[in-house]
């Protein structure tokens, strides 16, 4: 296509200062303004709201602008309480009322589950939010860097760079891990230890992880390093330990390659224990450095209450826990229930969760598999004649493999119970599951990280 034809499609030129009232938000939490049709994103621009923007890019469909003044409010504005809050895009929606941040993932559950999964008619719940919605993380991730009198920093890559900025505080974590972080960035620091160099790939420390368990209020503190030697171990250790009373564990986890990835895979125990323990509800959990555990823990226990209620267990059912992690769903579920069968891919997650059916003393009542769940459950199905009444599906973000969906059909459970960070895989498995012979009942959306864009909620699956 000629640039001449495309810009004459475009109703907007690049650089134009024009006036648009904001209708919608894409998932990302931008403005959506229509020109004649013609959708432009804005950052931080919010429905209802008449602003003055910038145009900033054209494409031929749709193109993106930056506001520069808003003419008229539209009321869903708040002043974003956190000083780092725009270079540090860990949040999104901190200019948004809370009370608007949750109308908006009720809706875009509501229009992704329309729009991908022809299901216009589901019920979809107000999403649950937190009284306070803030300081609720469980795990902070911090990079380390070197400031420019040479000091260590610990904070966050601003926006779409990789620039460390020194951070005092991020008011989405435990008050705990803020505390922890600084004081192991002090402490480090009066000891000279240097942090890792993206560039040069020299100094020690890349990260400073710390897990906080809310219910027993322990701290694991974690410490990524460049490789195997950590100078001033001992001293470092004697330090955290005088500046963090309720630290229990203080391990380190070797990371030497060039990655974005955090962690790498050596991991040992430097002081303490291996695991800190956390209860939902009356399940206790051991949670080790690198388990993958929900990261706001008063609206876990309110999505799993959810999940709960929707299994509606009476006591005599056989219930499959797909993609269990660390068996968090299946024992809260395996107290109500008569068997629960739980399977994850990666094997030390089931490690652990096999621990917290022994420390639970669940063990008789709940087996878990290592393996992919498209592979395992057609194979209990088959081999083992398992019949679940109910299956609960908790996937990552790109949702349910078309195999295991298949197979739900075929085992005809009475009821699915699906667990979804991601509203879209979501929709799109849903009207799998429809054309399979079930209905959606409801779905439920819970507010797991405030201040964020990201969406979880919980749908009800009935066999027609
Ligand atoms: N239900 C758990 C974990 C959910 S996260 C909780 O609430 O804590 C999703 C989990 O699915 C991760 O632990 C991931 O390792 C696992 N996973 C990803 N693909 C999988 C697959 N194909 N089969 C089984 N598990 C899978």
């Amino acid at each position: 296509m000629t640039k001449k034809k495309q810009t004459a499609e475009v109703p907007v030129k690049k650089n134009e200062e024009i006036t648009v009232t904001f209708e919608d938000l894409t998932h990302e939490g931008a403005g959506v303004a229509k020109i004649n049709g013609y959708a432009l994103f804005v950052p931080y621009g919010l429905p209802g709201e008449t602003a003055k923007i910038k145009v900033i890019k054209t494409k031929k469909g749709y193109g993106f602008g930056r506001l520069i003044d808003i003419i008229e409010g539209g009321g869903d504005r708040t002043s974003p309480p956190c000083p780092i809050y725009y270079p540090c895009g860990g949040c999104q929606l901190q200019h948004m009322t809370y009370d608007a941040q949750l109308r908006f993932k009720q809706k875009q559950v509501k229009d992704v589950l329309a729009r991908l999964g022809g299901l216009e008619n589901v019920t979809v719940h107000p999403t649950i939010g937190m009284e306070d919605p803030w300081r609720y993380r469980n795990k902070a991730q911090v990079p380390i860097g070197t400031k420019e009198d040479g000091h260590l920093k610990a904070g966050f890559y601003q926006k779409r760079s990789h620039r460390i900025i020194d951070m005092e505080a991020c008011i989405i974590q435990q008050k705990e891990n803020d505390d922890a972080v600084q004081a192991v960035k002090e402490v480090a620091d009066k000891l000279g230890i240097k942090a890792y160099d993206e560039k040069t790939r020299k100094g020690t420390l890349r990260h400073v992880v710390t897990r906080h368990a809310h219910s027993t209020n322990k701290l694991m503190v974690i410490l990524i390093t460049n490789g195997p030697d950590l100078p001033k171990k001992k001293e470092l250790i004697t330090a955290i330990r005088d500046t963090i009373p309720n630290v229990a564990s203080i391990v380190q986890n070797v990371n030497a390659k060039r990655t974005n990835v955090i962690f790498g895979e050596e991991t040992k125990v430097l002081w303490g224990e291996e695991y800190i323990y956390d209860m939902i509800g009356t399940v206790k959990f051991a949670i080790s450095a690198r388990s993958f555990y929900q990261v706001n823990p008063e609206q876990t226990k309110m999505l799993y209450d959810k999940a709960l209620e929707y299994a509606d267990l009476r006591g005599h059912e056989t219930v499959i826990d797909a993609y269990c992690g660390i068996g968090t769903i299946s024992l809260f579920l395996a107290e109500k229930a008569r068997h629960v069968y739980g399977v994850e891919v990666v094997p030390e997650a089931i490690a652990d969760a096999k621990r917290n059916a022994q420390l639970n003393h669940m063990e008789d009542i709940v087996d878990f598999a290592v393996g992919q769940a498209e592979d395992v459950i057609p194979w209990w199905h088959k081999a083992h004649g398992i019949k679940p009444n109910v299956i609960v599906v908790d996937p990552p973000r790109k949702g349910c493999d078309e195999k295991l969906l298949q197979t739900m059909i075929e085992m005809k459970p009475e009821r699915i119970v699906y667990v979804s960070c991601n509203p879209a895989t979501l929709a799109r498995d849903l009207s799998i599951l429809t054309e399979g012979g079930y209905e959606t009942k409801e779905v439920q959306p819970v507010d797991m990280f405030p201040q964020t864009n990201h969406v979880e909620c919980v749908a009800l699956i009935d066999l027609k």
